[in-house]
């Protein structure tokens, strides 16, 4: 499994059109959900996040208002005071507030607020978890293959299962 950050970088950069040609191999040769899931469990298992985070550093957390309150609530301050402290408002909707180093919540590569993170970080990268089924999340993943190397090496173990043709 490939961990390195910036070899995860340059590979998932450039596997980009075949991961989305991956996309649709998986549409037009539909294989059950349990079975890739079990493989996106397996190397979720593999991998340690809390040597990586890059998730937190480069990936947009979108808040829902319950998540808003529970949030705001966690670490002592009104909803008022959240909102403008630690959210802002974005054309993607009401998202947290992120600085440089990412995340207003990352501290080194641990997340401050772990036990009342927003759903978007407790289900990321969404191939164990997340709404729908596994191809209809797909279509994030040719992205997050760039920065997340649980979706880099899901892809990589998906393509050998579905006999998917990579060039190489
Ligand atoms: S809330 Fe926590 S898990 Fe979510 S992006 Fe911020 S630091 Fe990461
Ligand atoms: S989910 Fe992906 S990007 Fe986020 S910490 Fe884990 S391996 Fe890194």
């Amino acid at each position: 499994m490939i961990t390195d950050l910036v070899q995860i970088s340059r590979l998932g950069e450039k596997k980009r059109e075949e991961n989305k040609r991956l996309r649709m191999h998986m549409k037009s040769h539909p294989v059950a959900d349990r079975r890739l899931r079990r493989i996106a469990e397996t190397i979720e298992s593999e991998m340690d996040c809390t040597t990586c985070a890059n998730c937190c550093r480069l990936a947009t957390v979108t808040l829902r208002e319950r998540e808003v309150e529970s949030l705001a609530k966690f670490i002592g301050v009104s909803r008022q005071v959240f909102l403008q402290d630690y959210a802002e408002v974005t054309e993607e909707g009401l998202i947290l507030k992120r600085s440089e180093k990412g995340c207003v919540f990352l501290e080194g590569n641990l997340c401050g607020v772990y036990d009342a993170r927003p759903k978007t970080c407790e289900t990321f990268p969404n191939l164990v978890r997340g709404e729908g089924s596994l191809v209809s999340r797909m279509w994030h993943m040719p992205d997050r293959a760039t920065y997340c190397p649980i979706a880099y090496n899901t892809l990589e173990a998906f393509k050998g299962v579905l006999g998917f043709a990579t060039h190489k």
